[in-house]
């Protein structure tokens, strides 16, 4: 695991800025080229081995027409190669998740689909429907190839990125060879990075003195150049005892399975923030229809000023990084006080890409931050555990906040609050976090179970429980007092 380290230069001059702006001009270009000709499934030869495109680049003078030293395009192709190999792996993943639910096969075409997205080059005669010879394990069984083969093919086209880079990421990547860092006599830091000109390196004064070792990323923010840097980050074990779920609360952070809560008031917080966009964007829509009938009118000049004035992009900007910043420290400092209290061995979560939040969220917030925020939190929580060495469990949570975790009875949730019609009122998030927590050791519903079926489980679960009078206990056994201890 990595975490970026970022480093400023200062005072560049002008034929310095332009020459690093031309650099990232053109390394993009070759970024996109390599992207256009193997992101798509053709790549998947050169899969196995991507230094292949290199060799054939330099065997043509493909590469002259890039205007870049050789060191710098060949960073580019890899840059993008190892962009492309993650993009398939991530699809290779969904896919196969799919092919796991689909019921429209069976187990040894499961297996046969399975094979070939490990072999990336008869993947590519699959779905671009070249014969091939049927691996020897497959001889002689029932398998519908082309079924499976277009199947294979739609998906892969369904989960490949297909947007370019784009010329506004002024950035490239530079490795140790491209660059040297020294300090001249009056004690300040100097990088030297590897220019258009062979042997001619373009100097820039550093903020703060560095020990890089590995590849750096040169990024240009007008004239305001970033040196960033991936360093490993040291894994701390925490070293603790107990399981723990988590849900996302309905006004909090996170729940655990332990009742705390943590984070409290983040809806708040993100309902302000939320609300403060809408406002915004309201304003800035009206200003818009405004100068748009100047325009009509022909009265440029006004639009103009008007626009000068109302419609600045930098504050604006400005302001909500400021902002989105806030949460996103609010979730921190949520995870960590999670992790130091409870010390948790293994951390249960539910599949945030896949969970839907609706009722924790009112609309403005959904509008502005339902999307990001599973993908930060999950992100979060991805590394909160690894640098923590905490194990993690991610389970199905089909039903896990529409059960109640003491009898499996479907109950009613609303808002923070869950009803059962025999144990009453539990806490809904809380309650949720249980079920979590059991769901890791189900020995029927694994991450893979389809919704539908996840239900028919759990009914099938309900009507034996039914039946048999150990249950009763739970049934009848405890009093309103009781109860709002779950609350
Ligand atoms: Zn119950």
């Amino acid at each position: 695991m990595k975490k970026t380290i970022k480093n400023y230069c200062f005072n560049a001059t002008q034929s310095k800025l332009n020459e690093l702006y031309e650099i990232a001009l053109r390394y993009t270009s070759v970024k996109n080229e390599v992207f256009q000709r193997y992101g798509s499934i053709s790549g998947l030869n050169y899969l196995s081995y991507p230094r292949q495109i290199r060799n054939e680049w330099v065997k043509t003078n493909y590469a002259n027409k890039f205007g870049l030293q050789a060191r710098y395009w060949k960073q580019a192709v890899d840059e993008v190669f190892s962009n492309i190999k993650s993009n398939w792996s991530n699809g290779f993943r969904k896919i196969k998740n799919n092919i796991y639910k689909n019921k429209n096969y069976t187990e040894v075409e499961k297996h046969y689909a399975f094979y070939l997205l490990k072999a990336s080059i008869l993947l590519y005669k699959a779905i671009t429907f070249q014969s091939f010879d049927l691996p020897e394990i497959f001889k002689d069984k029932d398998i519908r190839r082309d079924k499976i083969h277009k199947y294979l093919k739609s998906r892969s086209r369904k989960y490949l990125r297909t947007k370019s880079y784009q010329n506004k990421n002024r950035s490239f990547q530079i490795d140790r060879n491209m660059y040297d860092i020294h300090k001249d006599n009056k004690g300040r830091t100097w990088i030297g990075i590897m220019g258009l000109t062979p042997r001619k390196r373009v100097r820039l004064q550093m903020t703060s003195s560095t020990e890089s070792t590995g590849n750096l990323r040169i990024v240009l923010k007008g004239k305001h150049i970033e040196i960033h840097q991936a360093e490993d980050i040291q894994v701390n074990p925490i070293e603790g005892k107990d399981k723990r779920a988590i849900d996302k609360g309905f006004s909090e952070v996170i729940t655990s399975s332990s009742g705390r809560k943590y984070g409290e008031q983040f809806n708040q917080l993100l309902k302000k923030e939320s609300d403060r966009l809408s406002e915004k964007n309201k304003k800035r829509n009206k200003i818009r229809a405004l100068t748009d009938k100047y325009e009509k009118k022909g009265d440029i000049v006004k639009s103009e000023i008007i626009k000068k004035n109302n419609l600045g992009k930098r504050k604006y900007f400005y302001q909500k990084e400021i902002n989105l910043n806030e949460i996103k420290q609010f979730i921190n400092l949520s995870l960590n006080r999670f992790i130091t209290e409870e010390r948790p061995a293994v951390m249960v979560t539910e599949d945030l890409r896949f969970t839907n939040w609706n009722k924790k969220l009112s609309k403005n917030v959904k509008r502005y931050f339902s999307s990001w925020l599973k993908g930060y939190l999950q992100e979060r929580i991805d590394y909160k555990v690894m640098l923590n060495g905490v194990q993690q469990v991610v389970v199905n949570s089909a039903y896990g906040s529409q059960i109640c975790h003491l009898c499996g009875r479907f109950g009613v949730r609303n808002g923070d609050k869950f009803y059962c019609e025999v144990h009453g009122v539990l806490d809904a998030d809380h309650n949720a976090a249980l079920n979590y927590l059991t769901r890791m050791s189900d020995p029927d519903i694994t991450v893979y179970t389809p919704y539908r079926k996840v239900k028919d489980i759990l009914q099938e679960r309900l009507r034996l429980s039914n039946q048999d009078s150990r249950y009763s206990v739970i049934k009848t056994g405890q009093s309103e007092s009781e109860r709002t201890d779950y609350v």
